[in-house]
């Protein structure tokens, strides 16, 4: 605003400044015109005066011839006299001696003092305003002076014999003697043309001309007065004592100096209209771009503090899940108990909150995520069915819990193969149909799904319909706003962020969709999703029952979307268990996986062949994985190898982290079999990817083998079980053979690793000891036990602490206390899952 200000200041001065140095240059021009046309002026002048001159000399050669006669023919004066007057009848023609005395017209001194001079030998002209003009000359008689021939020519005659005819019609000229007096007028010359003359800026002019002509033979001055401007101008008519003065119109001369004016005028006026064009285009260039800076820096500051927000929700909603789970997790406990009717209540109220708050967090995180471009997509092959029947079987019971009636319609000629995120197509479909029952009190649900196909695309939609309280136009256009709750008044009763619908736009958008609204209040809503989704298969959905027999759901197992058995994935990390749980889990996809326990011997596997994927361990003792991956590019130079990090420590924000130091993406440890295959899919060349054959209807799966396998411990529902074969089975793909493998495993290597945390703990070697713990860590969680896991969470957030660049002395020993103080407890612990770890392997 202040540079705005400066600017059209300055403008503004500029402007004032060019129209003063407009009107100084116009002055100077028109100066230098006027001197120019004055000295034009001042040379015609000197023409007029040779003619003006020439005018007296007509009369005074006859005189001047006569007088040369008289010398020698003194005789002859009346012949003379008489022939003069002959000659010009108007000149009066005379002789005068020494005595004064006259033969012919007889003059006096006193009515023409300059007679006197011809009596020296000069020829003179006088004048006498009442009189007229005098023109003598003298005649010699051996070299004296004996008369004065002279003519008087009376003042009706002289306009017409010796005024100057008119330039033009505005330009007049007299005859003065040089004293400035008046000698010849010109014809028709009036008191009104005296009364002009005698104008102060004519007279003043006249002065300058006669002072000027003392050097020159004609003058012109420019004059301006009362009468207006004028040249006046003059110049001595020679062998007399007279000027010729005339004025002009400055008008008459100036046609050129005004056109010059003017055309200055016009590029002035030019100059300035384009400068003030300029100026503004210039003032509204810089307020853009001060606006634009102002409006960068805002976003800028605005996006720093979005990115900081979603950061800081993304954090906290992971670290508010951590306890929420135990609540639940103990919760869960205290009903498995049966607990007595009060106890129970509360209980029940427990777990109904912690759901809540779980779906809450569960949105803020993937909201934020969403925010700060954190939300990843995972397309795959899946089953149009299977998604409808999970999300079914989900709604279904919270719709008979209300009881309202959910009728599902789907058009059974809709190919049943498609590729896309089916987890997100879930959640969108979830939060649609909750939102259908949380917002209807009495009535039905109906989900529609329906599509157009274009070539191998579909465009899949899903009507959701409810009898519900509907939305009032006026609150439509917010549906989507962010934490925006609509009809508070009726729905204060009503559990909600008003995230969902946000959410549920936002990921449509990400995945092409789009979503549609028809609602009337108080009778129902429907919301429309469209959705493309690559066709995989065009197998017709065929008639949809909730209650259809899983045949796609044929094992625990889940069948791989794709093989690819001529694809090589280098696995490293230095944790043998790992490795096997990796390794195995890649087994259904038939790739040609190699194992490396360190990054000196993934360089070398890497040297002997080459691989499609590897997929390295992030926290590795000795060469870690990014000095590896680094290595390894050097190694491969322009190679396609594709590099995946593993890591048990993601947060929002990682895949930027992991990318920027060269790896391609990355796994988040410990990894179910579906990341580890969608990764993998992602990555291999497509033409090394297959389908997996269709497996025989008839050959049995290997697994779940509920009735061979033990039983999960039932530790006679009095504690949590150490070790939740759940949640190891998950990271095992539920391969009951795989996960008893890796309880071996993880019970066989124990005694190793302990012994090596004890070594680091005693040689105070705090960065081999995180990297040990670490691994403690993910490994604790493959077999399902998180007391293990979480400890050594712990424990490795201390050896953490203690390498922090910026950690004080202090901070270090308070570190190191909480380190050995929890060790001996988290080694026992270790030991104890070890050993059970062997009895249910
Ligand atoms: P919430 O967590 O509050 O349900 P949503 O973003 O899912 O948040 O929905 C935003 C608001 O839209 C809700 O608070 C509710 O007022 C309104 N709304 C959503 N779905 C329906 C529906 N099926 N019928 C009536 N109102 C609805």
């Amino acid at each position: 605003m202040n540079n705005r200000r400066k600017m059209l200041l300055t403008i503004a001065m500029t402007m004032f400044l060019l129209v003063l140095a407009g009107i100084f240059i116009q002055q100077k021009i028109v100066t230098m015109l006027n001197n120019a046309a004055e000295h034009s002026v001042a040379r015609q002048t000197e023409d007029i005066s040779l003619l003006a001159g020439e005018r007296f000399r007509r009369f005074l050669t006859p005189l001047q011839t006569a007088a040369m006669h008289l010398s020698t023919h003194e005789e002859d004066k009346r012949d003379v006299l008489n022939m003069l007057s002959l000659q010009c009848p108007e000149g009066q023609a005379g002789l005068i001696d020494f005595q004064r005395h006259t033969i012919g017209r007889p003059v006096s001194s006193d009515s023409f003092p300059r007679l006197q001079l011809a009596f020296h030998g000069n020829t003179v002209i006088d004048y006498n305003p009442d009189i007229g003009i005098l023109l003598a000359t003298p005649v010699v008689y051996e070299d004296n002076v004996r008369y004065v021939l002279y003519q008087v020519y009376p003042i009706g005659a002289l306009p017409k014999l010796f005024a100057l005819s008119d330039y033009d019609a505005f330009t007049h000229v007299i005859i003065q003697y040089r004293d400035g007096s008046l000698a010849v007028p010109y014809e028709n010359y009036t008191t009104e043309d005296a009364r002009f003359w005698g104008d102060d800026a004519i007279q003043q002019g006249m002065r300058e001309v006669h002072r000027r002509l003392q050097r020159n033979k004609a003058a012109a001055v420019y004059t301006e007065g009362a009468e207006g401007k004028f040249f006046v101008f003059g110049a001595d008519l020679p062998q007399t004592d007279f000027s010729m003065i005339g004025y002009m119109p400055w008008s008459a001369v100036a046609g050129q100096i005004v056109s010059v004016y003017q055309r200055v005028f016009f590029l002035f006026t030019l100059m300035l209209v384009l400068f003030a064009c300029l100026s503004i285009y210039l003032l509204m260039a810089q307020t853009r771009v001060a606006e634009n800076e102002e409006l960068r820096q805002a976003r800028a500051a605005a996006d720093a503090a979005n990115q900081a927000k979603s950061q800081f929700l993304a954090n906290m909603s992971h670290e508010i899940r951590t306890p929420l789970n135990a609540i639940s997790g103990m919760n869960e406990m205290i009903l498995r108990q049966a607990p007595p009717g009060e106890i129970k209540h509360y209980a029940h109220n427990i777990k109904s909150a912690s759901t809540a708050l779980l779906s809450l967090i569960n949105e803020i995180l993937d909201f934020s995520k969403i925010e700060s471009g954190h939300m990843e997509l995972v397309p795959a092959d899946y089953q149009l069915t299977k998604i409808l029947r999970e999300v079914c079987t989900i709604v279904g019971v919270r719709a008979q819990a209300k009881n309202l009636q959910f009728k599902v319609h789907v058009d059974p000629y809709l190919p049943n193969g498609l590729h896309g995120d089916a987890g997100r197509l879930r959640q969108i479909l979830i939060n649609l149909l909750n939102n259908a029952i949380k917002y209807t009190p009495t009535g039905s649900i109906t989900l529609d799904i329906s599509g157009r196909r274009n070539e191998s695309t579909l465009y899949l939609r899903a009507a959701v319909t409810d009898t519900g309280i509907g939305i009032r136009d006026e609150d439509k256009s917010r549906l989507f706003h962010v934490f925006e709750r609509l009809d508070i008044k009726r729905n204060c009763q009503i559990e909600g962020t008003g995230l969902g619908l946000a959410i549920t736009q936002r990921l449509l958008k990400m995945m092409a969709g789009t979503i549609d609204v028809t609602s009337t209040y108080g009778t129902g809503s429907t919301f429309t999703i469209e959705l493309p989704q690559a066709i995989h298969s065009f197998d017709p959905v065929g008639a949809f029952s909730l209650n259809a027999p899983p045949e796609f759901e044929d094992a625990d197992i889940p069948q791989t979307s794709f093989i690819a058995p001529a694809a090589h994935v280098l696995i490293v990390d230095d944790n043998e268990m790992n490795c096997f749980v990796a390794d195995s889990l890649l087994k259904e996809t038939q790739v040609q996986t190699v194992i490396a326990h360190s990054g000196a011997d993934a360089l070398k596997a890497l040297q002997q062949q080459s691989f499609e994927v590897v997929l390295l361990d992030y926290m590795m003792p000795g060469m870690d994985g990014v000095e590896t991956l680094h290595k390894a590019k050097e190694l491969l130079g322009d190679s396609s190898t594709r590099f995946i990090a593993l890591t048990a420590t993601a947060l929002s924000g990682s895949r930027e982290k992991f990318l920027h130091e060269g790896f391609d993406n990355y796994l988040s440890k410990p990894m179910t079999g579906e990341d580890l295959a969608a990764m993998l899919h992602r990555y291999l060349p497509p033409g090394l990817v297959e389908k997996p054959p269709k497996p025989a209807p008839a050959a049995p799966q290997p697994a779940p083998q509920a009735a061979d396998s033990p039983a999960p411990p039932s530790p006679a529902a009095e504690a949590p079980p150490l070790i939740d074969r759940e949640i190891g089975l998950k990271y095992c793909n539920n391969i009951q053979a795989l996960y008893d493998k890796v309880l071996a495993m993880f019970s066989e290597q124990s005694a190793a690793k302990i012994t090596q945390l004890d070594r680091d703990l005693t040689a105070a070697d705090w960065q081999d000891y995180r990297i040990n713990i670490h691994a403690l860590k993910s490994s604790a969680l493959t077999i399902g036990c998180r007391a293990l896991n979480e400890a050594a969470k712990a424990q490795e957030q201390a050896a953490k602490d203690y390498l922090a660049a910026d950690a004080s002395p202090q901070q270090q020993d308070q570190a190191v206390a909480y380190i050995e103080q929890h060790h001996d407890n988290i080694m026992k612990l270790y030991q104890q899952v070890a050993k059970l770890a062997a009895g249910q392997a």
